[in-house]
């Protein structure tokens, strides 16, 4: 990181990709920033776990690059060897290859990598649950699980948008209505995520995912199904990752583990193939969002700065996310270095 040079400090809620860049640009703006994060590991969303052998991306599969800011941040991580090219589309539910020239990139070792790599350097306290912010005169003040109480010159809070109100709500923040509607009326959906470790190959085919999503009620009740081994991130066992789709995810929300597993299992039962030798499944509420705010980022109070941001925010996915990140970061950088005029 830079050489300080501004006396400003930030505080940034959540460590996934949003919450990471923008911490990572403040700091190269000579501000300092700490991430705090209630996960053991840093990444949100961008997850991989290990079950036995297996390697899982649990969370995010792959990217995709369309603007020319993120395109120049992949291409770093690409020539460090952080993230690589993994298709340019998938198989169809009938198994056929959809290819449709657009690259998709995957992290090298799981999508775990990409904000493992973005955090180092960074302060980040992972384990550390944000309670409550408040502001106290020209600070904001981060109230930590177990009362440990920061404070710093502003807050970018990377949470979906009903846990960032819970959080400022705790502390008694008073937004103005129209930045309290817009965070309101952000929705995401739920996914279920079921993780298999196989005694045989699976029978998946190239480029190691089906995409069952899309249009006409396609999706439900499997969205999305990769093969771990195939994808290069499971070089020790036959690992696959099937999603359940929003709808069936809600409807089996409440459903023990082996149920939903039985269901999705049943489903793709063509492509699963070996007999199952282990199974986990991880829910997630917040998987995507459905209903997005138009911009990349709200700034809800100027002085001090407190902006929302996350992949709900302008473009969704690990794209919008990163974005959304970035444009957090510059709007802070702006409120805390251009002077203040007094009228
Ligand atoms: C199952 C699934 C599949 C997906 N597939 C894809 C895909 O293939 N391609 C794609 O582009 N995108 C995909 N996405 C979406 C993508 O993962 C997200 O858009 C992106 O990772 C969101 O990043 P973020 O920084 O906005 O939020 P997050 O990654 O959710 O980060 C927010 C962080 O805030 C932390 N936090 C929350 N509350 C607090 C608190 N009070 N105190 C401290 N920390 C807190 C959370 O633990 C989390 O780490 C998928 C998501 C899921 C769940």
């Amino acid at each position: 990181m830079q050489t300080r040079t501004i006396d400003k400090t930030c505080m940034v809620v959540g460590a996934g990709m949003a919450g990471l860049l923008a911490a990572r640009t403040l700091e190269q703006a000579g501000i300092r920033t700490t991430v705090f994060e209630e996960g053991r590991t840093v990444g949100g969303r961008m997850s991989t776990s290990r079950l036995g052998d297996g390697v899982f991306d649990d969370g995010a599969q792959f990217f995709t690059v369309r603007d020319d800011g993120f395109a120049a941040l992949v291409d770093e991580w690409v020539q460090e060897g952080v993230v690589a090219e993994w298709s340019r589309g998938f198989a169809r539910p009938d198994g056929v290859y959809n290819e449709d020239g657009h690259p998709r990139y995957y992290a090298v070792g799981g999508m775990a990598a990409v904000p493992a790599h973005i955090a180092r350097g960074l302060e980040v306290r992972t384990g550390t649950r944000v309670a409550a912010i408040r502001e106290s005169g020209s600070h904001w003040e981060v109230v930590i699980d177990g009362g440990t109480v920061e404070s710093a010159d502003a807050v970018i809070m990377t949470p979906p948008a009903q846990q960032s109100l819970a959080v400022v709500g705790a502390g008694d923040v008073r937004l103005a209505p129209s930045a309290r509607a817009a965070l309101e009326k952000i929705r995401f959906a739920p996914c279920i995520s079921v993780m298999l470790v196989l005694d045989d190959s699976s029978g998946v085919p190239e480029p190691g995912a089906v995409q069952f999503s899309g249009q006409n009620g396609a999706g439900e009740p499997v969205w999305w199904l990769a093969d771990n081994r195939r994808k290069g991130i499971s070089t020790a066992a036959h690992a696959i990752t099937i999603h359940g789709g929003p709808q069936f995810s809600a409807a089996h929300w409440d459903k023990t583990d082996d149920e939903v597993a039985s269901v999705l299992i049943e489903s793709a039962h063509h492509f699963v193939r070996s007999r199952v030798r282990s199974a986990m499944t991880r829910r997630w509420q917040h998987s995507q969002p459905v209903e997005s705010h138009s911009e990349s980022c709200l700034v809800a109070v100027e002085t001090p700065p407190l902006v929302f941001a996350g992949d709900a925010f302008g473009g969704a996915k690990v794209e919008g996310a990163a974005l959304s990140g970035l444009a957090a970061a510059e709007k802070v950088r702006r409120l805390l270095t251009t002077p203040r005029q007094c009228f």
